[in-house]
C-alpha cells in the first residue's frame, strides 16, 4: 500500500511564533483525520527547530523547503542537508518550481542536492511540473519526463524507495486554478509509467502528490484518483483548519 501524504509548504510565510502556533493547531486537530494520512509540515529554516519541538510526540513529520548542493564550507547563506537532518527533519522539498524559476535550479544542481539529502538521511519530496506555455503546447508529458529522467533516474533502487514525487503544474500554483482530477490522474499515471520503466514494480510504491491550489473543496475529488496519493499544499497549509480539512479528503 502506498503512503497517503498531505504535506504543507509554508514557503516564506510565518514568523517563528506563528509557525509554532500553526504546528500546534495541526497537532491538536490531527485526530479528526484518518490515521492513514501522513502529515508533513515544511516551515522556513528559521523555525524548523521550534516546529520540530512543537510536533514532538505526534505523528506529524517536519521537512525543510530546500537544502544546499554542497556538504559544507564557504557558501554564504546556504543551509546544508546535514544541518537540517541534525535538527530532526525527515523530509526536504527539492526542485520546487519557484526554486527552478527564481533561483535557477537546474537538474545539475538538483542531482547534487538529492545526493546531499540522501547522504544525510533526508527523504526528498521532488517536484516536477510544466508551465502554462508548455501545457498549452501539449508538452507537459515531455517536460515532466525530462525532469524525472535527468534526476530521479540517477537514484539507486534503495534511494528511490525513500522518494516522494510532487506533480505541481506551475500554472496552478497559487493561482486558484486547479488541474482537474482527470488531468491530475492522467499525468500521475504517466509519471508512474515513466518510473516503472526504470525502477520496475517499485514504482507502484512511490507516493505521487498533486500540488497547485489544492483546497478543502477540491481535495477529496483529486485524492480519489488512483494514482494521486495526496497533496503538496501551499496557501491552504497556512491555516491549520484548511490543512486538516484537506487531509479529510481521505475518508476516515
Ligand atoms: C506549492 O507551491 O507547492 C503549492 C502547491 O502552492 P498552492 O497550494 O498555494 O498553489
Amino acid at each position: 500500500m502506498r503512503k497517503k501524504i498531505v504535506a504543507g509548504n509554508w514557503k516564506m510565510n510565518t514568523l517563528p511564533a506563528e509557525g509554532v502556533e500553526l504546528a500546534k493547531n495541526v497537532v491538536a486537530g490531527r485526530g479528526e483525520v484518518c490515521s492513514c494520512v501522513n502529515f508533513i509540515v515544511c516551515p522556513p529554516f528559521t523555525h524548523l527547530s521550534q516546529v520540530i519541538d512543537a510536533v514532538k510526540g505526534s505523528d506529524i513529520a517536519v521537512g525543510a523547503q530546500n537544502c544546499a548542493a554542497e556538504a559544507k564550507g564557504a557558501y554564504t547563506g546556504e543551509v546544508a542537508a546535514s544541518m537540517i537532518a541534525a535538527l530532526g527533519c525527515e523530509y526536504v522539498i527539492l526542485g520546487h518550481s519557484e526554486r527552478r524559476q527564481y533561483y535557477g535550479e537546474t537538474s545539475e544542481t538538483l542531482n547534487k542536492k538529492m545526493a546531499q539529502a540522501y547522504a544525510n538521511g533526508l527523504k526528498p519530496i521532488y517536484c516536477v511540473g510544466e508551465n502554462l506555455d508548455e501545457r498549452e503546447a501539449g508538452k507537459h508529458f515531455d517536460v515532466v519526463k525530462a525532469q524525472i529522467e535527468e534526476v530521479v533516474f540517477n537514484l539507486t533502487a534503495e534511494q528511490f524507495s525513500q522518494l516522494v514525487i510532487a506533480y505541481e503544474p506551475v500554472w496552478a500554483i497559487g493561482t486558484g486554478k486547479t488541474a482537474t482530477a482527470e488531468q491530475a490522474q492522467e499525468i500521475h499515471a504517466y509519471i508512474r509509467k515513466v518510473l516503472a520503466g526504470k525502477f520496475g514494480a517499485a514504482a507502484a510504491e512511490c507516493p505521487i502528490l498533486y500540488g497547485g491550489s489544492c483546497k478543502p473543496s477540491n481535495a477529496a475529488e483529486i485524492f480519489a484518483k488512483e494514482d494521486v496519493d495526496g497533496g503538496l499544499i501551499g496557501g491552504a497549509a497556512l491555516k491549520a483548519e484548511d490543512f486538516l480539512a484537506i487531509g479529510k479528503g481521505f475518508a476516515k
